[in-house]
């Protein structure tokens, strides 16, 4: 059923406890965590604990989440100390734009300059 947890999802076993993560917020709808394979001095994941295979079914289906998410992604860059300098909320949506994982999520990237348009 749509939002319930996945038992091949790699981000359902983090908000699970069953991967570890380097979790830096968390709230009754949402966990950050440091991307594994950081992109910038600045990259945080902001994902759902519901599962959604991607950010537009999640707003499809649970739009205050959706919001939660990017409420999350404001205060992990002014916790990180990249809001004023500028920072990029990315969600990748399909293989061909680079989602490898398909639940939900929202990149937090900053802390050096960001070009445009990205790659
Ligand atoms: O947008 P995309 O689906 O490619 O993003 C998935 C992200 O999850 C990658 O940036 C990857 O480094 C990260 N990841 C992680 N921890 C894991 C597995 C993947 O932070 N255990």
């Amino acid at each position: 059923m749509a939002g319930e947890p996945q038992a091949d999802c790699l981000f359902c076993k983090i908000v699970a406890g069953e991967v570890p993560a380097t979790v830096v917020r968390e709230t009754e709808t949402t966990v950050a965590f440091r991307d594994i394979n950081p992109q910038a001095p600045t990259h945080v994941l902001v994902i759902p604990k519901v599962h959604h295979p991607d950010a537009a079914s999640l707003a499809a289906a649970e739009p205050q989440i959706a919001a939660d998410i990017l409420r999350e992604a404001g205060h992990v860059a002014a916790d990180e100390g990249v809001d004023a300098s500028g920072y990029r909320v990315v969600f990748n949506t399909g293989s061909g734009a680079g989602q490898t994982v398909f639940h939900a999520h929202a990149h937090v990237l900053g802390g050096r300059g960001l070009n445009w348009p990205p790659g």
